[in-house]
């Protein structure tokens, strides 16, 4: 077997022709230069629509693409790169079998590394595939654009979808995101938050595919609903279970600080009145561990009781018998959780045994998380009546969030959106070679 037969069996790339292959002294020792050229029949051809165009000039001379490393050796593809005229896009780089049109890496390197990427930290990443962190995020948006072009058909057959903000940037910044409930996957994403960003997803549906929406759900912003109004009128609006259940959490562990920094003051007076050194015989003990008892409980309140552990369970059991009132607030807070799991024909009447609750629970916070419920008192019903499963919705939306914490190293937005866009929708980035 020749030496360029070789070379195009282990690269596994149909169009192209080796002329030579040779050794060079490269900054991490030698590297293999593989020339070649695009067949003569490919040659001349527009890197976009890939139809033959007319040559233009010789660009700026011979390029260099790398490839995967050949054992533990760089690769890199050297070719002229000359420059053509399309009549549709202008003078741009002529096409090549092997690489993307404006990358400086191979079709195999780039879904490597965007594979990767999805996987492992940035940082992991660049030292593995031997490139600066910064060429990561370029990288990733450029394999995106890809294989996820947009089709005419990719928004058919939606019936019911989920609208969201989230954040980034430590939260200072925001991206609207909407997901498909009924396969679970993200179907859009966008920066920034409002009405103006939302209708951008609107716009590219046709007014077939909008009529099938049926049901849309969001964590009850007014610019969501007021888009929604004017785009799906029909759509039926509802919202997403996670959002109450996370409403309920924060105002427990809102009632759990009060609660902490009360018994922390009257420890400390109690404290005062008494001397220093053992207690004496009938004095009271310092009360140290009391209030320590209520800062710890933050993720037992937080957690479901099934996924309690021992320990965690022995401090529920302990707020139960030492602090009425924040005992009742974890109730509180629980009902309304279970509240989803209930059937439509019970779940009114339970809604409405809550909000009479937590009105006269004596608690300010309840009874203020108890008016928001009230504001949402149908959209509320509407989820439950559509059955949507809590759990599969927050599962994307962390998925997301996720996602957004990995790509932190991304300076630019639309590369994070690229990354979050491969990770969470339908596309399957699959590795070079792999069946
Ligand atoms: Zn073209």
């Amino acid at each position: 077997m020749s030496v360029s037969s070789l070379i195009k069996k282990l690269l596994k790339i149909k169009d192209i022709v080796v002329r030579d292959v040779l050794f060079e002294g490269g900054s991490d020792g030698e590297q293999l230069i593989i020339k070649a050229k695009v067949p003569v029949k490919m040659e001349r051809r527009c890197p976009v629509c890939g139809r033959k165009a007319k040559r233009y000039d010789a660009g700026r001379g011979r390029r260099r693409w790398r490839s995967l490393d050949m054992g533990t050796t760089k690769l890199f593809i050297e070719a002229d790169a000359p420059r053509v005229y399309c009549k549709k896009h202008g003078v741009l780089t002529e096409w090549v079998s092997w690489a993307r049109h404006d990358a400086r890496f191979t079709y195999d390197f780039e879904n490597t590394t965007a594979w990767l990427t999805l996987h492992s930290p940035i940082s992991v990443v660049a030292e593995c595939m031997r490139i600066a962190w910064n060429t990561v995020g370029p990288l990733v948006k450029r394999v995106h654009d890809d294989i996820k072009k947009p089709q005419a058909d990719q928004y058919d057959g939606l019936a019911c979808i989920g609208i969201d903000e989230t954040s980034y940037k430590k939260g200072h910044k925001y991206m609207t995101v909407v997901v498909n409930h009924d396969t679970g996957k993200l179907l859009w994403a966008a920066k920034g938050y409002g009405k103006t960003v939302l209708e951008e997803f609107f716009k590219l549906l046709s007014e077939e595919q909008r009529r099938g929406i049926k049901h849309v759900t969001a964590d009850g912003a007014r610019w969501i609903a007021e888009c929604v109004a004017e785009w799906c009128p029909h759509a039926e609006r509802s919202i997403d279970p996670f959002h109450v259940v996370q409403w309920a959490t924060d105002t427990l562990d809102e009632v759990r600080r009060m609660v902490w920094r009360e018994v922390r003051e009257a420890t400390k007076a109690g404290n005062e009145k008494r001397k220093r050194g053992r207690p004496r015989k009938g004095e009271e003990a310092p009360q140290k561990k009391k209030a320590g008892a209520v800062k710890g409980a933050r993720y037992p309140l937080s957690k479901n009781p099934e996924n309690l552990t021992n320990g965690q369970a022995a401090t529920i059991e302990m707020i139960a018998k030492s602090n009425p009132r924040l005992y009742r607030a974890y109730l509180l807070k629980e009902k309304l959780r279970l509240l989803f799991q209930h059937s439509f024909y019970g779940a009114k009447g339970e809604l409405e045994g809550w909000i009479s609750w937590a009105r006269r629970c004596r608690i300010p916070p309840f009874v203020e998380l108890q008016k928001k419920i009230c504001r949402h008192f149908d959209a509320i019903l509407s989820t439950i009546k559509h059955g949507l499963s809590n759990a599969r919705i927050e599962a994307i939306n962390n998925k997301i969030k996720l996602t957004v914490r990995m790509g932190y190293g991304f300076r630019n937005i639309d590369n994070l959106i690229a990354l979050v866009m491969l990770r969470c929708s339908d596309v399957n980035l699959m590795l070079p070679g792999r069946a």
